[in-house]
C-alpha cells in the first residue's frame, strides 16, 4: 500500500511509519513539527512540512504525491493529546483534533482517498461502570480531549458513509515503550504520562514526582490503566490498514491488553530496576478511576494480540531513556 501518515513524527506516528515499512509500504509522513521531530521520521519515508489545520499545505502536498500514486490509505496521528492540558485549552483542542480533521476529510475526498486510520482513544468511554470496556459501550467523555475524539468518531462515521469511504478508527489505552531498535520514543520533552515520568524519576531526572490522588475506588487507592506497547499498538495499524483496504468495510476497534495496573503497581515495577522517589498528591482533572479495554474484537478481526507485558514496556522505556540521556 501506499500511505500517507499524517502526524508521523509524532511518538506514536513514527513507531506506525517504521511498522509500515518493515511490512514493505511505501510511506509519505506529514507533520507540522510542533511536537514531532524530523529525525524520528524513518529514512525510506518521503517527508513534507505541513499542517493539517491548514487546507492549501494539504492540497498542495496531495497533489505532488497523488501525481505520482494514489495514497491508498491515510493514517491521522496529527491530534494534541494531553487530557490536562484539554481542560485548560479547550478551544485548542476543538480547533486541531476536530478541524484538523474536518479538513483532512474533506481534502481526502477531493482526492479521491478512500480510505482512513484514526486515532481514537479510550477517552471516549468516560468514567465506565464496567470492569472491562467493549466498542459498543456507551461512550461519555468527562474531559475535553476525549469529547474532541468522540466528535471526531462520529465525523469520520458520518463522511465515511456519505462518500463511500472505508474507516478504521482505534482507541487507545496507555501507550508506552519504545521501538525495539531503541532509534525513537516518547521524546524527553514535556512528559505527562506516567510511565516516562516515574522512569526519569528512577533515573535521578526528576527529584521527585507525585500520584495524583490514590483515595480511588480501587485496590490501592491510585487510578488504573490499562497499558500497551507502542510497537504492538503500531502493529495493529499496519493490520487495520490493511483490512479495510481489501475488505472495503469500516472497523471500530479498542488497543489494549485487557488488563489493569494501578499507578502503584507502575511504580513498583519500576522499582524493580531503581528506587523511585514519590509522593502523594491531590486527584488531577479529568482522570477516571479506572479503565481497561477488552481487546476482543481487534483480536478477532486482525488477529492481532499484544506480544508485550507490562514488564517490557517498562523496560523498554527505561532502556529507551538511558540511552536518549547518555547523548
Ligand atoms: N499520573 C500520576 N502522576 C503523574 C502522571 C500521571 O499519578 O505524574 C496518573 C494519572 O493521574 C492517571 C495515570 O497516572 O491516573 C495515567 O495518567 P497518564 O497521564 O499517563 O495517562 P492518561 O490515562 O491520562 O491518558
Amino acid at each position: 500500500m501506499k500511505v500517507c501518515v499524517v502526524g508521523g513524527a509524532g511518538y506514536i506516528g513514527s513507531e506506525t511509519v517504521y511498522e509500515l515499512i518493515r511490512n514493505g509500504h511505501e510511506v509519505v509522513v506529514i507533520d507540522n513539527l510542533s511536537t514531532g521531530k524530523k529525525e524520528m521520521v524513518h529514512k525510506s519515508a518521503k517527508f513534507y512540512l505541513g499542517d493539517i489545520t491548514k487546507e492549501e499545505d494539504l492540497k498542495h502536498i496531495f497533489e505532488q504525491e497523488c501525481m505520482i500514486k494514489h495514497f491508498d490509505v491515510v493514517m491521522h496521528f496529527a491530534a494534541k493529546l494531553i487530557v490536562p492540558e484539554s481542560v485548560e485549552k479547550p478551544l485548542e483542542y476543538y480547533h486541531n483534533n476536530v478541524e484538523g480533521l474536518r479538513i483532512l476529510l474533506s481534502v481526502m475526498n477531493d482526492f479521491n482517498i478512500k480510505n482512513i486510520v484514526f486515532s481514537s482513544t479510550a477517552a471516549v468511554y468516560g468514567e465506565p461502570n464496567k470492569d472491562i470496556c467493549e466498542e459498543s459501550d456507551l461512550t461519555k467523555p468527562i474531559n475535553p480531549y476525549g469529547e474532541t475524539k468522540l466528535v471526531c468518531e462520529n465525523m469520520i462515521k458520518w463522511v465515511c458513509q456519505r462518500y463511500d469511504m472505508h474507516y478504521c478508527i482505534f482507541r487507545y489505552f496507555n501507550v508506552a515503550g519504545a521501538d525495539e531498535t531503541l532509534e525513537i520514543g516518547l521524546d524527553k520533552s514535556n512528559l505527562t504520562h506516567i510511565v516516562p515520568i516515574t522512569v526519569e524519576t528512577a533515573l535521578g531526572l526528576r527529584e521527585k514526582m507525585t500520584v495524583f490522588g490514590n483515595d480511588y475506588n480501587t485496590k490501592d487507592g491510585t487510578c488504573i490503566r490499562d497499558y500497551i506497547h507502542v510497537q504492538d499498538l503500531a502493529y495493529a495499524h499496519v493490520l487495520g490498514a490493511q483490512y479495510i483496504f481489501e475488505n472495503e468495510e469500516n472497523l471500530l476497534l479498542n488497543l489494549g491488553s485487557n488488563n489493569g495496573y494501578t499507578v502503584l503497581e507502575i511504580i513498583k515495577e519500576v522499582e524493580k530496576y531503581y528506587k523511585v522517589n514519590y509522593e502523594i498528591g491531590k486527584r488531577r482533572a479529568g482522570d477516571p478511576a479506572k479503565i481497561v479495554a477488552s481487546n476482543k474484537k481487534a483480536c478477532e478481526k486482525l488477529g492481532w494480540k499484544p506480544k508485550r507485558t507490562l514488564s517490557d514496556i517498562i523496560k523498554s522505556d527505561l532502556d529507551y531513556r538511558m540511552k536518549l540521556n547518555k547523548k
